[in-house]
């Protein structure tokens, strides 16, 4: 080859690949991650769900319908806080220290918006619920943080802590939330990209709804689960003993006025919070309904046990479903933000919640169990160009895959120490070696009465581990949906339960469990009642 020529084509390279990497600088996807607390996916259009024929969530399902659903993803540890630090670290509950609610967060372990800000030059915030403590240090440029109720946060006028100190701000939590995340976008340096972690406190108890909502639902009946009036037979004894029933119905019934009911402590603290105005507006709008559920309350209603648990269902629905209402509007006005602004394109969407929630299957409202319903976790995801409209993915996907994929999306290398995995590939709609198994673990000992355990799903079986006292149960997903029948025992599962044994071995094992978590006694911050 003629030597000017070969130079020529080594400049010629050299400029593409310079002019490759300018690219890839300047058109690192902006990544909006919007997370929700205790969504159910039933409730979810995209999942398809008991609720879907009431259309409750048309904008959270525009992301599906434009890019992906996965249809089997789960958490790692079903409660607020634990799910909360696995999404930042791509790590199980023991490797990154939050086992439980009120577990110390140590901001200083490696989290993917500090990756993005230091090997990419992200702008990174966090607003809403953060709740783990302390408050974010310097793990985002910008964060405000729902404050008050241990960081929970309230419905009406919310308190945050920021980085100039707290502040109250007027409003109901979930436009309050999306109001300061459009605010923090509009002043944005637009020459980097983003990420911004809009986190709503909804629709978690206490389920105040806006005081708009109340023509919502008002006449609906919703359908029920097939498990709302479980017997509970034919599993360990723990999920009859729960404390997790409807009573947190009447926590949004504040008592209307001039009728003399008490109002209990979470009406009292929310009545509080209001201004005498929006105190006269949620009478003007809730009393009437309010008064029917106490009418009820009060009658021989309360004496069949069966219709009481109906009816304490239907009023919890209600509100569950106004105050996701409310987060699917704000979605759909953070969505037209983008558009608006030229962003659709080069922007990942996510919309996901920390866990999954029983509204109602197996008479409870909570979530902690390794049950499909909170094991679950939604997670739909748009990013125009490399998802193809209407995805649906169905391999096992959990919360620590979340920032690998968000790193491996800024084009950025995944660490070692993180033990999920990018779920790009997943995308490319080629066969993928993907996991078989996900492993699960609940740290709590006794709130709500729900003791330790640990298990794996795979795509058809289910193993829990009751380790405190050495019991198990195992569901064919397959012939048993619903869970209603532990098959451990069963002739016919020999095969599958010494199976599903070694696999529960084999995943602490590689999860690195570390064996001691086995050994802690039985009390924790409570104690089983069996
Ligand atoms: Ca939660």
């Amino acid at each position: 080859m003629h030597k000017t020529a070969f130079s020529t084509i080594i400049f010629l390279s050299l400029t593409a690949s310079v002019s490759a990497l300018a690219q890839t600088a300047v058109r690192r996807p902006n990544i909006l991650f919007i997370f929700s607390d205790d969504h159910s996916t039933q409730a979810i259009g995209a999942y398809n769900g008991r609720m879907a024929s009431l259309n409750p969530t048309p904008n959270i399902d525009r992301i599906a319908e434009q890019g992906a659903v996965f249809r089997q993803s789960f958490c790692g540890n079903s409660i607020c806080q634990p799910s909360r630090a696995t999404v930042l670290t791509g790590k199980h509950s023991h490797l990154n220290g939050v086992t439980h609610n009120g577990a110390h967060w140590n901001g200083r372990q490696t989290i993917f918006p500090r990756l993005l800000k230091e090997k990419a030059g992200y702008q990174t915030a966090l607003i809403g619920k953060w709740h783990m403590h302390p408050d974010p240090s310097d793990e985002f440029d910008f964060w405000k943080v729902l404050a008050s109720s241990g960081g929970q946060g309230d419905y009406y006028n919310p308190d945050f802590n920021t980085q100039n100190g707290p502040e109250r701000i007027r409003g109901y939590s979930s436009d309050v939330i999306a109001d300061q995340s459009v605010r923090w976008l509009e002043k944005r340096d637009k020459n980097k990209p983003f990420l911004l972690m809009c986190q709503f406190k909804s629709p978690h108890v206490p389920r105040l709804p806006p005081i708009r909502s109340a023509h919502l639902y008002a006449d609906t009946v919703f359908p029920e689960p097939p498990t709302l009036l479980d017997n509970y037979q034919n599993r360990q004894p723990y999920l009859s003993k729960h404390w997790m029933g409807f009573d947190v119905a009447k926590l949004a019934m504040i008592p209307p006025k001039n009728t003399g009911y008490k109002p209990d402590r979470e009406h009292t603290k929310a009545l509080k919070r209001m201004t005498p105005e929006q105190v006269e507006a949620w009478h003007r709008a809730y009393d009437e309904q309010v008064q029917k559920y106490y009418d009820v309350m009060n009658s021989d209603v309360v004496k069949d046990k069966a219709k009481l648990q109906r009816f304490k269902y239907q009023a919890m629905m209600r509100n569950y479903l106004r105050c996701v209402e409310a987060i699917d509007g704000n979605v759909g006005r953070l969505l037209r933000w983008l558009k608006d602004n030229n962003l659709e394109n080069n922007t990942i969407v996510v919309y996901s919640s920390d866990q999954s929630y029983y509204i109602g299957e197996h008479g409870m409202a909570e979530k902690r169990w390794m049950y499909e319903e909170s094991l679950r976790m939604p997670l739909v995801m748009r990013w125009p160009g490399r998802i193809k409209p209407g995805t649906k993915i169905d391999q096992l996907v959990q919360n620590i895959d979340y920032a690998p994929t968000f790193l491996e999306g800024a084009g950025i290398p995944v660490p070692t120490e993180m033990q999920g995995r990018s779920l790009l590939p997943l995308f490319a709609g080629r066969d993928v070696q993907w996991r078989q198994t996900i492993y699960y673990h609940y740290y709590t000992n006794g709130e709500h009465n729900v003791p330790r355990h640990d298990g794996v799903r795979t795509d058809r079986y289910k193993l829990i581990s009751y380790y405190t006292d050495n019991s198990y149960e195992l569901f064919d997903l397959k012939s048993d949906p619903n869970e209603l029948r532990s098959v451990y025992n069963d002739q016919g599962y020999r095969t599958v339960r010494e199976k599903m044994l070694i696999e529960l071995g084999r995943q602490r094992g590689e999860a690195s469990v570390p064996a001691d978590v086995f050994a802690e006694p039985y009390v924790h911050r409570g104690k089983i009642h069996r």
